[in-house]
């Protein structure tokens, strides 16, 4: 598999976040959003080529209960789902994140999938698979990125009209350095909407321009 980094953390943008976690980050992306905050792993150019079971060993040394397999796309490398498995394998809580444009069909439901709805600003709105809402559980969450106004206001009537929100643990998160946590907090409290206001935790800590913490 193509791994652009392994690192020990904290969970930073979930309903888990603050937890002790460890990353592995896969390398490549089918989609290039242009707030992309990771976009040294949008190709392979940095990463190195670690099999499954290596991987897994990486990880196991890092001692953390929780792991979470992110990208990029982790999707978009056909052996994550392997990975995930074997990680579930081995007693790991295993979290995906993943933008929600490909199948999550195949990932090991011990997963708990932490799935993008991607809002206009994001120009990737068309690449939505909602097919994948009726496969999530309810240690799931669905996460969107909201930029501004527009962005909030397409993602309160999909995801209402969709019922999404009530039904799914869902969040709205801000574009750091972009739209105030303030301003989206007002929001969310002026239309109570039943919508967790996510953060981005390691940001907060350690900056935006931070890697590998
Ligand atoms: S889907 Fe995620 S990793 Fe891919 S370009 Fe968008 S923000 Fe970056």
């Amino acid at each position: 598999m193509k791994v652009c980094e392994i690192f020990r953390s904290i969970q930073g943008e979930s309903y888990l976040a603050g937890y002790p976690c460890t990353f592995v980050r896969l390398a490549g992306c089918n989609l290039a959003c242009p707030w992309c905050d990771t976009k040294y792993a949008l190709s392979d150019e940095n990463a190195s080529e670690m099999s499954v079971a290596e991987i897994v060993m990486e990880i196991r040394k890092l001692g953390t209960d929780l792991v979470e397999v992110t990208g990029g796309e982790p999707l978009v490398q056909e052996d994550s789902i392997e990975l995930m498995h074997a990680l579930c394998d081995a007693n790991a809580k295993v979290m995906l994140e993943t933008n929600g444009s490909l199948d999550i069909a195949p990932v090991d439901p011990r997963v708990i999938v932490i799935m993008d709805i991607k809002a206009p600003s994001s120009g990737h709105v068309d690449t939505n698979r909602w097919e994948n809402l009726d496969l999530l559980q309810d240690t799931d969450e669905v996460k969107v990125v909201i930029a501004d106004r527009a962005d909030y206001e397409w993602a309160r009537s999909t995801l209402s009209e969709k019922k999404v929100i009530g039904a799914l643990r869902t969040s709205f998160s801000p574009v750091f350095g972009q739209l105030d946590y303030n301003v989206l907090a007002e929001w969310l409290k002026d239309d109570q909407l039943n919508v967790r206001l996510g953060f981005q935790l390691h940001k907060i800590i350690w900056g935006q321009e931070a890697r590998g913490v």
